[in-house]
């Protein structure tokens, strides 16, 4: 029997409608140099509906794709709604991808139009020429008239003025019905290794990801939230942050380009978000500013997401006993949209335990299936002890890669086993469904054919007073294949020596597992998105170049 229930399509068409029409008095803050910009929901669905308008009126048809290389800011997300609305994709270009990873993407996505902002033209410009697709490039912001227009036209694109377009063309749209299936954006891994993969969402399963994402188990956000997305919106959809926002009703705050701790805070103190997001490293600042700045508070904040990387407890634990700031883990990737799991503490344990789990990757959100694989493909118990590889599955995690080209890509078909999605992470899930986490699969340090968990030693050397930042990698060595070594970035005016710290680990790890190389450092090396790069640690270090 079928249900007696209406078909409407889950689409990011009726996110806009929503948000603008239920929720015309939210607003969307954007950070300037000086202070704030504002606007509200309802002025928000204007613009969207202009800028539909000037894509169509620049020849965006059918699933062209639009590319944004935009901080968050307002502007980016009119791009967020008017190009999905209107039946397009919308590709967001990692702004910090290298030159030639930034060229292969845009070209193979085949980008018909570039939104940049005025702030980052210098850095799109020396690319234009090669990117063999676009047609045209819209500079959006509010210094754009006095950015140089001219070097973007090297490649033959026509340069416009975001908002003289959108001045010209009329707020109403004539939006299409769309099916919830269709594309609606793209995002490219960012390439550890060769060229970037593109993961292709649906209006669906962008819908339900937020919905995922709204519920109280996750960030459990409502009207009368304020919602700071740190993490960027041109990395896995700044964790779905954007659209759950809408969804609610939430107001929007938006932190621009300025994304060091001072900057970052006075933003906060002004625009008052509820609940933020970002990687690890971001709280780490933000925790190292709040330590040196004993009269600033941050009471607007009830939430804070933070995850693309593993939570070190003592971050958690520091935010909240100093600042009384609650940070909730959460995982996911590019390619699961990105959030799958988050971590709430399960009820009635200690406080000691209580820590524990929040260390752990949390529990999946209702719509995403997990299970763990032992290397010659036994699906293990989930007891919590069997460590082996993630896979998950579900209506918002990918199910292939768009246009595999190269044998690499190709192989990229061994990322799933039978319809779940390989997930590169090693850990446990134990009886109550939370997963734990212990490394990457390419970060996993080998030692005399035992395992070394990277993160449990970062964890654990973090917690370390004179610590700031910890990454552990494997280097090659001839008796045992690999040794862990530790980068250790220490507090300024503390000192620490490495048999100190070996001391200090000693409570919790057996001397085999020590590591037997350091090298104190001024910051771990950052991927594209902010994460420690191992990669680069790896090379620094293979040779044995050691402190
Ligand atoms: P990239 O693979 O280029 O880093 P993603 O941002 O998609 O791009 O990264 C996803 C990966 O980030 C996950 O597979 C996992 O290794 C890591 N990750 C994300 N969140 C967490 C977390 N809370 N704890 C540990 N690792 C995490």
């Amino acid at each position: 029997m079928r249900s007696t229930m209406q078909d409407d399509q889950l689409t990011i068409g009726a996110v806009l409608r929503h948000a603008t029409s239920v929720h015309p008095d939210s607003e969307v803050v954007t950070a300037t140099a000086g202070g704030t910009r504002r606007r509200t929901y309802a002025e928000l669905g204007e613009r969207v509906g202009r800028l539909a308008n000037a894509l169509r009126a620049l020849g965006v048809e059918g699933d062209q794709r639009v590319a944004t290389f935009q901080w968050n800011n307002a502007e980016h997300l009119e791009a967020y709604l008017a190009v999905p609305s209107m039946g397009a994709v919308l590709h967001t270009l990692n702004i910090r991808l290298f030159p030639e990873q930034l060229v292969y993407v845009a070209n193979h996505a085949e980008d018909q139009v570039v939104i940049v902002d005025d702030s980052l033209v210098g850095l799109l410009a020396p690319h234009v020429a090669e990117l063999t697709t676009v047609r045209h490039v819209l500079v959006a912001g509010p210094e754009a008239a006095s950015a140089d227009l001219a070097s973007l036209g090297a490649g033959g694109a026509e340069v416009h003025l975001y908002d003289d377009l959108l001045a010209a063309q009329p707020a109403a749209f004539d939006w299409p019905e769309l099916d919830e299936r269709d594309a609606a954006a793209m995002c490219y891994t960012s390439g550890t290794t060769g060229n970037p993969k593109g993961v292709v969402y649906s209006h669906r399963s962008a819908w339900l990801h937020s919905q995922a994402v709204n519920t109280g188990n996750a960030a459990g956000l409502s009207f009368e939230d304020r919602v700071l997305p740190i993490v960027p919106m041109f990395h896995a959809n700044a964790w779905g942050l954007a659209y759950s926002a809408l969804m609610a009703g939430a107001s929007l705050c938006m932190p621009d380009r300025w994304l060091q701790a001072e900057p970052l805070v006075r933003f906060i103190r002004e625009s008052r978000p509820t609940v933020s997001g970002a990687v690890p490293t971001v709280w780490n600042d933000v925790l190292g500013h709040l330590d040196r700045h004993d009269d600033v508070r941050l009471d607007s904040l009830r939430l804070i997401l933070c995850g693309g990387s593993a939570v070190p407890v003592s971050l958690q634990r520091a935010l909240q006993e100093r600042h009384g700031l609650l940070v909730r883990q959460a995982w996911g990737m590019t390619e699961t949209s990105p959030v799958a799991s988050a971590g709430i503490p399960p009820l009635g344990v200690d406080e000691e335990r209580a820590w524990a789990y929040r260390g752990t990757q949390g529990r999946l959100l209702c719509g995403v299936e997990g299970r763990i694989v032992a290397d010659d493909g036994t699906v293990l118990p989930h007891d919590g002890e069997a460590v082996g590889e993630l896979q998950v599955r579900g209506p918002w995690v990918t199910g292939a890669y768009y246009r595999p080209e190269t044998d690499e890509q190709a192989d990229a078909a061994g990322k799933f086993d039978a319809g779940w999605l390989r997930t590169g992470d090693v850990g446990t899930i134990d009886g109550l469904g939370y997963i734990a986490l212990s490394d990457r699969a390419k970060d996993v340090i080998k030692s005399g054919g035992e395992w070394i968990s990277s993160v449990d030693l970062e964890n654990a050397l973090m917690a370390h007073d004179a610590v700031v930042e910890a990454a552990v990698v494997g280097i090659p060595d001839e008796k045992w294949q690999e040794r862990p070594l530790a980068s250790v970035v220490v507090r300024e005016g503390a000192t620490v020596t490495p048999a100190e710290l070996r001391e200090f680990l000693s409570a919790d790890f057996a001397k085999w597992q020590l590591p037997d190389a350091w090298a104190f450092i001024d910051q771990v090396p950052r991927t594209s998105v902010g994460k420690f790069d191992k990669k680069v640690l790896r090379r620094r270090y293979a040779d044995g170049e050691l402190e």
